[in-house]
């Protein structure tokens, strides 16, 4: 393991643990020092202890740099890896090893901080079959979101990407925003042309209930949506949930066969309890994602396993067992429909 690469590992360890604190800023900062050094500098400084002179560098990078270059097991990333394991539960466990992918995260190419590449070889290394990259749509700015040029080119590059990493496969996609009316932030020859697109509202999440309501159930019903995002928008101990009437939207859901997502990002965790009990009533399709933005935290999906597990969301219904030909030959019928 390279220095580069164990600050990388230790920093995927972090992320999956929440860890957005001091440490990761400082090692996230260190790593770029570190990626802007010669390796014989590298390894020089090492050897005479003088790492830490370094402006970001402190004594944990340089004592992961020491056990990288002396080769064999680190004894900090070992403490770091069983410190940061993600829990699960018996029953979350059976829905996660049924999952096969994982239908939304980001890459650098909008407010990711990974490439494709890496989010590619993390979400292989849990044993996924595919991973379905949905980066932001144009309006987002805040996050970098793609425009039709920078989407046509990402198409191109995730082509390329496949044949490089072939079992595995990164299918297309996007996180595309729900406009105020309904309407989505890209046209529908775009959104024709992904496999999986997602769908979310991230502007005016104080709408009036009616409204709001009006604005899900367009969203859902169009052909091109295959996935609702995190339906409530809430920000666990910082943002209320948005308000929506549930019953039409989750039997448009079941209407239209887009799959109710179970976002398990630990500060959102959406639907909520008593929402994902009705969408189950309703017997929507559902799809548990990581919505990562980083490495590390593709490994969230137990978050997610556990509350489909507590609330029996039928695992016949989570889309992401399915294989990638499965998926999108499901997402496909339903733009027929
Ligand atoms: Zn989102
Ligand atoms: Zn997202």
């Amino acid at each position: 393991m390279t220095p580069v690469q164990a600050m990388e590992r230790a920093i995927h360890y972090l992320d999956r643990a929440h860890e957005s604190g001091f440490k990761t800023k400082a090692f996230v900062h260190a790593l770029e020092v570190l990626r802007a050094l010669p390796d014989e500098e590298i390894n020089e400084r090492s050897a005479a202890g003088t790492l830490t002179d370094l402006e970001g560098v402190g004594a944990a990078t340089a004592r992961l740099v020491a056990e990288a270059l002396a080769g064999g097991d680190s004894a900090y990333l070992a403490k770091l890896d069983a410190e940061t394991v993600v829990p699960i539960t018996p029953g979350g466990a059976r829905y996660r090893a049924a999952l096969k992918g994982d239908c939304h995260l980001h890459s650098r190419w909008s407010d990711g901080g990974a490439t494709i590449e890496s989010m590619a070889h993390a979400a292989s290394e849990l044993g996924h079959e595919y991973m379905v990259l949905t980066d932001h749509s144009p309006r987002l700015t805040i996050a970098h979101g793609l425009d039709r040029n920078r989407l046509t080119q990402q198409i191109a590059d995730v082509a390329e990407l496949n044949r490089r990493l072939a079992p595995f496969r990164i299918l297309t996609g996007m996180e595309v925003d729900i406009l105020e009316d309904g309407t989505l932030d890209l046209g529908d020859d775009m959104l024709a042309e992904l496999d999986v697109v997602v769908a979310s509202v991230h502007s005016k999440l104080r709408m009036e209930r009616q409204p709001m309501t009006e604005r899900m159930v367009r969203a859902v019903a169009s052909p091109h949506v295959d996935i609702l995002g995190h339906c409530t928008g809430r920000l666990i101990g910082k943002r209320e949930p948005s308000t929506f009437d549930p019953d039409y939207v989750f039997a448009a859901c079941a209407q239209f066969h887009t799959a109710v997502e179970i976002n398990c990002r630990p500060e959102r965790l959406d639907p909520p309890r008593e929402l994902l009990q009705m969408a189950v009533d309703y017997n929507c399709w559902f799809a548990i994602d990581s919505d990562a933005h980083a490495t590390g935290q593709l490994e969230w999906q137990p978050h997610g396993c556990d509350r489909a597990a507590e609330l029996g969301v039928p695992l016949e219904r989570v889309i992401n067992t399915m294989s990638a030909d499965e998926l999108i030959a499901w997402t496909t019928g339903r733009e027929q429909r």
